[in-house]
C-alpha cells in the first residue's frame, strides 16, 4: 500500500482523538435524548463503515490525490491557472471544496440513485458521532468521481486536498454529535459552520426539514419516516438497502410526518 503521511500519520489519529472527545463530550452533556444504546449504535454504525473506511483510504483519496498531481503538472484548473501566493490558495481551497461539497450532499438527496446510498446515513434512529461514520460504501464510491472532477476543476493542491480533507471529516464528526453547546455560542458557530443543532433538522423525520438546513430546535425526531423499525436497520439489510425498492417518505401508519407546531405558530396559522 503507498503511503499518505498527512493521512496516515496525522490525519487518522487526530480525527481519532476528536471522535473520542466528542464522544465524551456527547455523553457529558447531551443535546437530544437518545432512543437506543449508545453502544449497540456505536457497533452497527462502526461495522458498517469499514468498507466505507478501505474505499476512502484506498480509492477516494489516491484517485483524487493523483487527479490534482496530473491537473498541476498539466497546469489545469482554476487555481493553478491563477497562481496566487500560499495562504490565498489555502481559503480559496476551503471555499470552493465547501461550496463544492454543498451540491454533492443537494445530489445525494435529489438524484434518486444517489438517494438510495446517502438513505442508509439516515436511516439512523438517534444521531450522534458515531452517525458521522455510517456512510454505505457505495457512496464513497460516487464521491471518487465528484471529488477527482472537482479538484481538476478548480485546480486543487494535493497537499491543499488533504488538509481540507481532514479539517472535513473532523467538522462531519463535530456535526453529527450529539454534543450540547451553549445556545449563544451555536449562533455564533452557525454563521461560519454547521453545528449540532443545525444539523439535528437536517435528519429529521420531516422531509421537508430533511431538505433544509435550518433552524435551532432540540425536539426532532430522527430518521426516514419509511425506515423507523429498529429490525429493519440490521447490518445485511442496511448493505442491501440502496439495490431494494425505495419506500415512499411516509411513517409505517401511512401519515406523513409533519412538524410539531410552536403554541405561537399555531396562533398564527
Ligand atoms: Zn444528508
Amino acid at each position: 500500500m503507498q503511503r499518505i503521511p498527512l493521512i496516515d500519520y496525522v490525519g487518522r489519529p487526530l480525527l481519532a482523538c476528536v471522535f473520542l472527545a466528542l464522544l465524551w463530550l456527547q455523553w457529558r452533556f447531551p443535546l437530544r435524548r437518545q432512543h437506543f444504546s449508545v453502544l449497540h449504535r456505536l457497533v452497527r454504525n462502526f461495522v458498517l463503515s469499514i468498507p466505507g473506511f478501505a474505499v476512502v483510504r484506498f480509492a477516494m483519496l489516491p484517485i483524487p490525490i493523483a487527479a490534482a498531481m496530473w491537473a498541476r503538472d498539466s497546469h489545469i484548473g482554476l487555481l493553478n491557472w491563477l497562481a496566487l501566493p500560499g495562504w490565498a490558495a489555502g481559503i480559496a481551497t476551503f471555499l470552493l471544496m465547501d461550496y463544492a461539497y454543498w451540491w454533492w450532499h443537494w445530489a445525494n438527496h435529489m438524484v434518486p440513485l444517489f438517494w438510495r446510498f446517502h438513505n442508509v446515513h439516515h436511516t439512523d434512529l438517534d444521531l450522534d458521532v458515531s452517525t458521522a461514520a455510517r456512510f454505505h460504501f457505495g457512496e464513497m464510491i460516487f464521491s471518487v468521481g465528484f471529488l477527482s472532477v472537482a479538484v481538476m476543476i478548480f485546480g486543487i493542491g494535493p497537499m491543499m486536498l488533504l488538509v481540507f480533507f481532514i479539517t472535513f471529516e473532523a467538522a462531519t464528526l463535530f456535526h453529527h454529535s450529539n454534543w450540547r453547546l451553549p445556545i449563544k455560542l451555536e449562533r455564533i458557530l452557525n454563521l461560519i459552520i454547521v453545528t449540532p443543532r443545525m444539523h439535528g433538522i437536517h435528519h429529521s423525520i420531516v422531509q421537508r426539514e430533511t431538505n433544509s438546513n435550518w433552524g435551532t430546535k432540540d425536539a426532532v425526531t430522527i430518521g426516514v419516516a419509511a425506515y423507523r423499525e429498529e429490525h429493519e436497520l440490521t447490518l445485511g439489510k442496511l448493505f442491501a438497502l440502496p439495490f431494494r425498492g425505495q419506500r415512499p417518505w411516509r411513517l409505517p401508519n401511512g401519515e406523513i410526518p409533519e412538524r410539531e407546531l410552536h403554541p405561537a405558530e399555531k396562533l398564527a396559522e
